[in-house]
């Protein structure tokens, strides 16, 4: 009686992943981005965004996030837009200390891809496209 008691108690190996994967759920918990604000976006992005908004110490305001393909060309955006696989966001930029400093958090945590726009700034992790990249817009 003991004895079966003993092994039921023990979790098997799935058991315990199912446990590893429903706390990696939990762990969807952004420090300055709540989920609404993220909503459809890649959890890698948000939490590289996350560690690149505490760098910059500027807030980050998302104008732009995930895009149906339909709200992508009517906003204007280019066929196949990281926006669409929820790999990029668009960062409102209000002046040029706001824009340094969140250029600098983006870099420092790693961003490849930043577009620099009057008053946004682009960054998507898209690995299909080219890294190291930089862009006017
Ligand atoms: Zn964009």
């Amino acid at each position: 009686m003991l004895g079966i008691m003993k092994i039921s108690s023990v979790l098997s190996a799935p058991a315990l992943l199912a446990r590893h994967y429903h706390f990696l759920e939990i762990s969807k918990v952004y420090k300055y981005f709540k989920e609404k604000e993220v909503e459809g976006l890649q959890i890698r992005l948000v939490q590289m965004l996350d560690r690149a908004r505490e760098y910059a110490g500027v807030p980050f305001y998302i104008t732009s996030g995930l895009r149906s393909e339909e709200h992508n060309t009517e906003v204007g955006g280019i066929d196949g837009s990281s926006h669409t696989k929820g790999l990029a966001v668009d960062i409102r930029v209000l002046d040029s200390t706001c824009r340094f400093k969140i250029l600098t958090g983006l870099i420092a945590i790693g961003f490849k891809r930043i577009g620099i726009y009057p008053n946004h700034i682009h960054a998507d992790i898209d690995n299909l496209k080219p890294a190291n990249v930089m862009w006017l817009g």
